[in-house]
């Protein structure tokens, strides 16, 4: 504090006094002059020697102050007030040097020259005014030596001017000093204004230069929020932009999601989910308006034979192809689903009668009546309807469509490719069908399943050349099942692999047992079994195994299988037909079989289905066709076996066309293992003019 203190006052100092170092130089030269003028009065007068004594004296004093004050002013020295003690001493000095001179007057001869030489004491004393006043005791140190020695000399005088002079001296130097003061006030004043000024300056400096500071500090936040505010405007929409994308993305997820939830995923088509709530809202509509709906229960027939056979790949695009054909076949108010697996549902609204939906039936399973042409596959496929009608079968959704599948099962037992209209009794069979399910299943644990050989005789010999082996199953609860019955539903399940399996073993035993002599036994095999890659393989070994001989065993396929998939059934025949074992084709006549399939194949022979025997023998036409297979089968090398033949009005006919083998009841019905035993050894029989040999 004291220091800083000590600091200020050492600066209002130096700003006080520096102008008395600045005048020093003018004051110096002043006196140098003023000097060596007075010398120029005194010369050649008894003083002369005194005059260059006070010349020399001032003017080196004057030069040793100018050099002093030189110095002072070239360095900001600190030891200002050492400097000002010189300069005030060298003052004296050369004050006291001009009273010494003014004293020495005293006893001059000349009063003028005297008087001169105080004239120039006192310009000295008033011109000193200008450049002492500003430190007062310079002034005084200057002029207090030199007024004293003057006033003593005109004191010392003793006379009347004298006197008045000495008087006149004295308010001189009164008004000198009191000039002086003025000048040395109105200089401090001035200082303290600059001071003061500066202050202000400073201040206002200060404050522009806060200002500056605030308003570049003001800029620059300004500016740094302007950044902020632009980068956050950057980053809340690209917030707002994902946000907006998000939200957009999740509403397609979920129209997506409710999409898959109603549709199906293959042929886009509406699905289960949609179809109930369609027929729910059309129900209310045809409750309403008083008019009927329509449930078409469609199911494709043999798809699971295509789709086992073919592979799932070939069996999608067919549900896809299907589902199109189907999608053209209908009016654009009705509904097509597709149910899952190879079913479909339409629902036809505002019907007036059962007749609208017959005539929809049909069209429906006409459009599927072409070929379908799948990776150079040619596919053929039926397609059963089930019709369900509100509000005769049910009056909500569930119920309409269970009983339009009823309807659709009953259809496909009737053979397929056909529509069927609900009735009550459907729905006992349908009960039937599920417990016959459930028995079959633990059938082959419970040993409920045997063989029945069935003779094939050659009617023009007489002679017993095989037998074609049969299933049979009884069971503990149902007794009998019929083939026709099960054999379906063994293929529906799957459980067709594992019982074909055991069908095959079982009669490989009987013709090792050696009970069947020459007869070769044929086998049934089932177009899913003729899908399993490894069945043929399987065959080869077992009859490898068991050492009989493979022309002992046939084994036959029907027609069906051969048009789903000609190549895959092509590689089949043929791999069995190498190990050695003949192949039948079955129920010849009753499908689509192309001539040059049987060229293609390694088929031996065919088995007219009964169907073409039934009336034969009242029935021309039938008699024409037979005949025609005969000729045909006879012309390609083909054996041809007629199955059902009853009476022996029938087999005439057959032998007249001249068809040889004969399977019917006519000859026997299937045998047990016993049955068969006694039939080669029993003696032989007469039959419509033939001895049968056993
Ligand atoms: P299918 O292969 O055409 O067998 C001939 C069917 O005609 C047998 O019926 C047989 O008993 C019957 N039949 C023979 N002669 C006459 C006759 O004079 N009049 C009448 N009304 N019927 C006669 P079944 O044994 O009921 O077999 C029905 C079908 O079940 C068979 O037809 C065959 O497709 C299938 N099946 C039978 N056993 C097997 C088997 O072991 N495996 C496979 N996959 N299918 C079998
Ligand atoms: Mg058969
Ligand atoms: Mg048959």
């Amino acid at each position: 504090m004291f220091k800083k203190f000590s600091q200020l006052d050492s600066d209002l100092l130096r700003k006080q006094i520096d102008p008395l170092f600045e005048a020093t130089r003018s004051g110096g030269l002043a006196n140098i002059f003023a000097v060596w003028i007075v010398y120029g009065l005194v010369v050649n007068t008894s003083h002369q020697d005194e005059a260059i004594l006070l010349g020399v004296a001032v003017t080196f004093l004057s030069v040793l102050r100018i050099l002093i004050s030189d110095e002072y002013l070239r360095f900001d020295t600190k030891k200002l007030r050492t400097f000002l003690a010189g300069h005030v001493f060298l003052t004296f000095v050369i004050g006291v040097a001009w009273g010494w001179f003014a004293l020495t007057q005293t006893a001059h001869e000349d009063a003028a020259i005297r008087n001169m030489v105080f004239l120039i004491n006192f310009g000295m004393i008033a011109g000193s005014i200008a450049t002492l006043s500003v430190w007062l005791p310079a002034y005084v140190a200057y002029i207090a030596p030199q007024s004293v020695c003057i006033f003593t000399v005109f004191l010392v005088q003793g006379d009347r001017i004298s006197f008045y002079m000495a008087a006149a001296f004295f308010i001189f130097i009164a008004i000198m000093i009191s000039t002086s003061l003025k000048v040395n006030r109105s200089h401090k004043r001035e200082l303290l204004l600059n001071l003061k000024n500066n202050e202000l300056i400073d201040d206002l400096n200060n404050e522009v230069m806060h200002r500056t500071r605030t308003q570049v500090l003001l800029e620059d936040s300004k500016r740094g929020l302007k950044e902020k505010v632009k980068e956050r405007t950057i980053e809340l929409e690209i917030i707002n932009e994902n946000l907006i994308k998000e939200i957009t993305d999740k509403e397609k997820a979920e129209e997506s999601l409710e999409y898959i939830a109603y549709h199906d995923e293959l042929t886009d088509l509406p699905n289960r989910n949609l179809l109930i709530d369609r027929i729910s809202d059309s129900i209310e509509t045809a409750r309403r308006s008083k008019q009927k709906l329509g449930i078409l229960f469609l199911d494709l027939d043999r798809f699971k034979a295509i789709n086992d056979s073919l592979g799932h790949n070939i069996g999608d695009k067919l549900i896809q192809e299907v589902a199109q054909r189907l999608l053209q076949t209908l009016r654009k108010e009705d509904t097509i689903s597709r149910n899952g697996g190879d079913e479909f549902v339409v629902v036809i609204k505002r019907m007036k009668n059962g007749d609208e939906a017959i005539l929809i039936a049909q069209k429906l399973i006409e459009s599927l009546t072409n070929i379908f042409e799948i990776d150079s596959h040619k596919i053929h496929i039926g397609a059963s309807v089930g019709i369900s009608v509100y509000p005769n079968d049910g009056d909500t959704a569930v119920e309409l469509v269970r009983n339009a599948d009823t309807a659709m099962f009953s259809a496909k037992k009737s053979g397929g490719n056909r529509f069927q209209f609900y009735d009550e009794s459907m729905s006992n069979r349908l009960r039937e069908r599920l417990i016959l399910e459930n028995e079959l299943h633990t059938a082959s644990e419970r040993n409920e399943f045997y063989m029945v050989y069935q003779p094939q005789i050659n009617c023009l010999t007489g002679d017993t050349v095989g037998f074609e082996a049969l299933i049979r199953w009884k069971n503990k609860n149902l007794g009998m099942v019929g083939p026709e019955q099960f054999v379906p539903l063994l293929e529906e399940t799957g459980l067709i692999y594992t019982v074909g399996k055991w069908v095959i073993k079982e009669v490989i035993n009987f013709i090792r047992s050696g009970q069947t002599g020459n007869a070769c036994i044929a086998v049934n095999l089932s177009a899913l079994q003729c899908g399993d890659v490894y069945l043929a393989d399987y065959i080869a070994n077992e009859i490898k195994n068991s050492g009989i001989n493979p022309a002992c065993i046939e084994f036959e396929i029907t027609e069906s299988l051969l048009i789903n998939d000609f190549e895959k059934t092509e590689v089949f025949l043929n791999e069995l037909h190498k190990s050695g074992c003949s192949i039948a084709l079955d129920d010849f006549g009753t499908g689509y079989t192309s001539m040059s399939y049987l060229t293609r194949l390694p088929i031996d022979s065919i088995k007219v289905d009964q169907c073409f025997i039934r009336d034969i023998d009242t029935n021309s036409t039938l008699e024409n066709i037979v005949g025609a297979i005969i000729n045909m089968s006879t012309s390609l090398g083909l054996k041809n076996v007629f199955e059902g033949v009853e009476t022996e009005a029938e087999l005439e006919v057959i032998k007249r066309l001249n068809g040889a083998i004969i399977q019917g009841y006519l000859y026997s019905k299937p045998l047990d293992v016993h049955g068969v035993h006694n039939w080669l050894h029993a003696d032989k029989m007469i039959i419509g003019n033939l001895h049968v040999k056993h």
